[in-house]
């Protein structure tokens, strides 16, 4: 029990450090029990790591506020926040070495992402909660006293006020349930309604500033233009209107300066739910949508990018591609074909971050320098063919290149902010520009069945994995760089990728699996057991917060030393 734990930190006071393992178990307190997982070996050290459990009916959470798991992801997110801005809010500070009392919490942004911070089983209405803390040292001497003040005091306030459903805000709580009902309605909408992103009238795109992803003040609200416009009725708001961005080609035109590329990392981040207030909470992409760039420097391992680089001068095989230095053509290329592995049905790309060699080659280039001498068969001459032969829709932003209004299919302007689909007059302007380059014959699409095998380095479990923040993974001392993943949001995405890549390496990989397979099984556990069984073995559940599948896959794709 509780008393247990002070008499035990009573007597290890003013001990040597490691004295403090003695801590390790659970504890009875009044409404739930407490359990110290993991404790760190020395006041430099990495936290020590506790949980917090309340059983179902103590936490009395209704069973409509968690029945989808949409709900239940929100519900976590939000109880994750509340208890962060209580621990934030008792501003605790122990003095003393190393990370002496610092109390860390999952710190949560604008989007809302599954993470072991918290979980409510959905059977059960059991709810955990997890935190790391500092124990405190003068030194290498035990402070116990004020771990005491933390496990005693601190906490037991914060677990009142945030996990149990009897002290929180009810309204609110329904609303964030509520909120998560709808966009999960919007986004399965999507397909049956022809739709591959929906944006609401009155959403704010742009955020504070460039470091700041909360909302601009005084943003000019989006509105839909007519052309485009359709209205859902959601099971809780009702009705709502907004644009409806078709499958197919969409291009995305307009002055610089006018909002383009704004509007197209809303629909980038649009593959996640965003919290109430965000400004984006009804801006809903198609959940595989895939952001392509190019990335100058990348690794690529055995991809087959033949569909859009071939007969290169070197004489490299561009069915089975590999450098550890990509061009900003091929790496696009790679991107592109990589997020087709990762089974997108819809690519989103912006001149900004493009090679231009990659989208277009104008009609004076291709006079000049005839096709049999280009190895690269641009995007704008396979966009048509991923979306008929393939059904992978493309939004696209091209402002200064007019090339693309030949085979886009609904074409955008925003001006000053607000889109206006310009389709007939782009198009009766190009007609003027007939295009002369002969059809090309199709690329069927690559086969996808690289089957990686398992490296001998990850037998046992000396694994050295370390978590670089939202840019990266370090594995055995081999980096993964996640900086040009632009989907990927939270340092804790990045992390869980570090523990999927060990885990498939230790239980999915025999050289037997393909990539897919190994995604689905790491897929299907996830589902069925939680991120948290991405930890086993190790010392406690690390902060983990979900990946897509898409990022998995971009994950494997950088990493060097997968065996391929
Ligand atoms: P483009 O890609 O067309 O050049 P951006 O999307 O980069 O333009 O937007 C240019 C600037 O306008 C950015 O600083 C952005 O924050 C701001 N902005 C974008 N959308 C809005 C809006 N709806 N209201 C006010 N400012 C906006
Ligand atoms: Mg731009």
């Amino acid at each position: 029990t509780s008393n247990d734990l002070k008499t035990l930190l009573s007597r290890i006071d003013r001990r040597g450090y490691p004295a403090y393992k003695d801590t390790r178990g659970t504890y009875q307190f009044p409404g739930y029990v407490l359990s110290i997982d993991h404790v760190q070996g020395d006041p430099f050290a990495a936290p020590s790591k506790l949980s917090i459990h309340v059983d179902g009916r103590q936490a009395g959470f209704p069973q409509n506020l968690y029945r989808l798991s949409c709900q239940r992801i929100a519900l976590q997110d939000e109880l994750t926040r509340r208890f962060g801005h209580l621990a934030a809010q008792a501003s605790f500070q122990a003095k003393g070495s190393g990370h002496s009392g610092l109390i860390s919490i999952s710190r949560c942004g604008q989007e809302v992402l599954e993470r072991t911070a918290c979980r409510l089983d959905p059977n059960t209405g059991k709810l955990v909660l997890r935190l790391e803390v500092g124990f405190p040292a003068n030194g290498r001497t035990i402070n116990a006293r004020e771990l005491e003040k933390i496990l005693f005091d601190l906490l037991p306030r914060c677990v009142e006020q945030s996990l149990f459903y009897r002290n929180l805000n009810q309204a609110r709580l329904q609303a964030v349930a509520d909120l998560a009902e709808d966009q999960q309605y919007i986004r399965d909408m999507l397909p049956q309604m022809g739709l591959c992103a929906f944006v609401a009238d009155g959403s704010v795109l742009p955020r504070a500033s460039g470091v700041s992803s909360l909302p601009m003040k005084n943003a000019v609200p989006f509105h839909s233009p007519q052309e485009l416009s359709v209205t859902l009725d959601l099971p809780h708001r009702g009705k709502i209107t907004g644009m409806g961005i078709r499958r197919g080609v969409t291009l995305i035109v307009g002055g610089g300066y006018h909002g383009k590329s704004t509007l197209l990392k809303a629909l980038e981040l649009g593959v996640y739910n965003h919290i109430a207030g965000d400004g984006r909470e009804y801006v809903i992409t198609n959940e595989s949508a895939v952001k392509i760039r190019s990335e100058d420097g990348r690794s690529i391992r055995r991809t087959d990018i033949s569909m859009f680089i071939n007969d290169l001068p070197n004489g490299k095989d561009t069915a089975s591609f590999t450098t550890e230095d990509a061009s900003g053509s091929t790496s696009q290329a790679a991107n592109v074909v990589e997020a087709l592995e990762a089974g997108t049905s819809l690519l989103l790309i912006d001149e900004d971050t493009s090679a231009t060699n990659f989208m277009v080659r104008d009609e004076l280039m291709q006079r000049v320098i005839h096709r049999d001498m280009e190895p690269i068969t641009p995007f704008i001459d396979r966009v048509r063919e991923l979306y008929e032969a393939h059904g992978i829709s493309t939004i696209l932003v091209a402002g200064s290149s007019g090339a693309y209004f030949h085979v886009a299919d609904t074409i955008l302007q925003m001006d000053r902010y607000v889109p206006r689909d310009i389709t007939a007059l782009a198009k009766q302007e190009a007609s003027a520009f007939p295009v002369s380059a002969a059809p090309l014959s199709p690329a069927p699409l690559p086969s996808f069945d690289r089957r990686p095998a398992p490296s001998p380095e990850f037998r046992g479990d000396r694994i050295k994995l370390k978590s670089l923040g939202r840019d990266g993974v370090s594995i055995n001392r081999e980096t993964i760089d996640l900086r040009y993943v632009e989907q990927l949001r939270d340092g804790e995405q990045s992390a869980a990728l570090g523990y999927a890549m060990v885990y498939a390496q230790q239980h999915l990989m025999d050289g037997r699996h393909t990539l897919r397979q190994i995604v689905a099984e790491l897929e299907t556990l996830l589902d069925e057991k939680g991120l948290e069984s991405l930890c086993g073995g190790r010392s406690g559940v690390s902060f983990l917060a979900r990946p897509r599948a898409q990022e998995l896959f971009a994950c494997f794709n950088r990493y060097q030393g997968l065996q391929l």
